[in-house]
């Protein structure tokens, strides 16, 4: 600390010696803002009864989805009016002294009428967003004394404030108030609207302030009633029953695979033929989102705006289905500040692509580290971020350009050449990574006619918790299996190993098909209740590849 530097109790820090001559006086006003010395008129501001005093106040700012602790660090000293704020702000959080001043007068406070800069620690993390007004207007007011700081030492405050004193809700609230926990805060001012949401934090007693004097009367040492956590979502609200699926025995089976070991899948069919209905029917069977997961999925999507603040965890699956005419920064995120792709706004859920045929072959690609790394990473301007997507990605396609190929009553008319330029649209390492690929005829009049309903989604999901659970004892899902532990957890008899072998010689597999056939044979086997893969297992989930084996032994 600098000679003549202490630290208050209240958490400011003062010079404790005076000020030398001369320097006592500020100087403000003149003709067209330039300061000259001499000019008759000129207001001298009473000499500061300290040199220079230093807020600190606790925040927390977002960049992208990120949010971190930030100090915002007040100084308001000798010097003409003036305001500087360094920190790598963007152009939300540089205008900040345009809301902040005018509302602290409109509250009957007094705006600092010497130099202040602002100071958002740590200065080499670029900052969006209003979240630091409300700590810039406390700061501003404890440093020129107008309030204590003593409760601010273990409290941290963020919010936006609008003119007229109000404090408006921001973006992202559960991430900021988890930030100011980590940073060490135990109570939290935020606003009214978003403080059941920043409740959720369990170690943070956190105080609603509906406009700036609420904070400033918790300063000066009034109570605040402490808001408490919002309730959860409902986790089975209106999701579509599996039930309203006719026939379709095939799709359904690999549905609930695809649920039980989240593997991904690929429904290849007919217009009409229900693809979407069923993928819709995917995040219903899924068990509701854990706490740590619910949490993940609730920041995420506060932090992108999705979510009205101030609610509860969410505890249904997030199920996103973006249309093909999407960017790759709408699929994959990017943009400056970053903001979240649908992949990610999926983490945890599903990503369901329609008409995956026409989706341009770069966005496909780019899928395909994400999906296998389960998060995206993105170098934009000097930062890089990284973002959650272990999204569960359940995609479907027409088998032909016109639609209708193998359609019981209306036939084919495409030509070879298209047929191929078609399949040629979803490059093999894409398809490669679809561990289901299920083709979903249409169904005649009869066939709808005579089928009975199938089973209810609840019937599914109770085979499938219990196959989640064989999982969860090996501590990982089929479809993460790691190739080093494929083996032990597969392990196949003679019989099954002779159908490997052959899968390759004559259907066309390749070494990836045949391991990822053998994560999908494992859940099969876990869906049964069986400790080892059989024959039978394996048979099946081989089955499921044979699209991308017939296309590939085609092409
Ligand atoms: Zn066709």
């Amino acid at each position: 600390m600098p000679p003549g530097l202490s630290a208050g109790r209240d958490g400011a820090f003062t010079f404790e010696s005076p000020p030398a001559a001369g320097h006592d006086l500020a100087v403000a006003g003149g003709t067209g803002g330039a300061w000259r010395p001499g000019v008759r008129g000129i207001r001298a501001l009473p000499p500061p009864r300290r040199w220079s005093v230093i807020a600190r106040v606790r925040t927390a700012c977002l960049w992208g989805l990120e949010a971190f602790p930030v100090d915002c660090e007040v100084d308001v000293g000798p010097g003409l009016p003036g305001f500087v704020l360094v920190g790598l702000p963007d152009a939300s959080v540089r205008e900040v002294r345009d809301r902040v001043w005018p509302a602290l007068r409109n509250t009957g406070l007094h705006p600092p009428d010497r130099k202040v800069t602002v100071n958002l620690a740590p200065a080499g993390r670029r900052k969006e967003g209003a979240s630091a007004d409300l700590a810039v207007a406390l700061g501003a007011l404890a440093a020129t004394e107008q309030v204590p700081l003593a409760r601010l030492a273990h409290a941290a405050a963020f919010g936006e404030v609008a003119l007229d004193g109000t404090v408006r809700d921001v973006r992202g609230t559960l991430g900021l108030a988890e930030a100011v926990c980590r940073a060490g805060a135990r109570a939290l001012l935020c606003a009214a609207g978003s403080a059941p949401e920043a409740a959720l934090v369990r170690d943070l007693a956190v105080h609603p302030v509906e406009r700036l004097e609420d904070a400033v009367r918790w300063l000066r040492g009034e109570d605040l009633p402490r808001a408490s956590p919002a309730p959860a979502d409902p986790a089975e609200a209106e999701a579509p029953d599996l039930a309203d699926v006719r026939g379709q025995v095939v799709a359904r089976r690999a549905l609930e695979i695809t649920a039980a070991g989240a593997h991904h899948l690929l429904l290849v069919g007919p217009p009409g033929a229900g693809k979407s209905m069923l993928a819709e029917r995917l995040p219903g069977l899924l068990p509701p989102l854990d706490e740590r997961e619910s949490l993940d999925v609730t920041r995420l999507h506060s932090a992108a705006g999705l979510r009205a603040p101030g609610l509860g965890l969410l505890r249904r699956r997030p199920f996103r289905a973006p249309h093909h005419s999407l960017s790759r920064a709408g699929l994959i995120g990017g943009g400056n500040p970053p903001r979240p792709g649908e992949l990610s706004l999926a983490h945890h859920g599903v990503l369901f692509l329609d008409e995956l045929a026409q989706y341009p072959r770069h966005l496909l690609d780019a899928l395909r580290e994400p999906l296998e790394t389960g998060a995206v990473w993105l170098a934009r301007a000097g930062v890089s971020v990284r973002w959650p997507a272990r999204a569960l990605v359940i995609a479907a396609m027409n088998p032909c350009p016109c639609g209708w190929l193998g359609h019981p009553r209306r036939g084919c008319r495409c030509t070879p050449a298209q047929h191929s330029a078609f399949a040629a649209r979803v490059s093999g390492p894409v398809l490669d990574r679809l561990d289901l690929q299920i083709e979903v005829p249409a169904l005649t009049g009869e066939e709808l006619d005579r089928t009975l309903p199938g089973e209810t989604s609840a019937a599914v999901r109770s085979r499938l918790l219990a196959a989640r659970e064989r999982q969860r004892a090996r501590g990982v899902l089929n479809s993460a299996l790691p190739p080093a532990r494929l083996r032990e957890e597969c392990a196949l008899g003679a019989a099954a190993r002779k159908l490997t072998r052959d899968a390759v010689d004559r259907g066309g597999f390749s070494a990836r098909g045949i391991a990822r056939a053998l994560r999908v044979a494992r859940t099969i086997a876990d869906l049964a209740g069986e400790a080892a893969v059989s024959e039978t297992a394996l048979a099946e989930a081989l089955q499921y590849r044979a699209y991308e084996a017939r296309r590939s032994g085609a092409a």
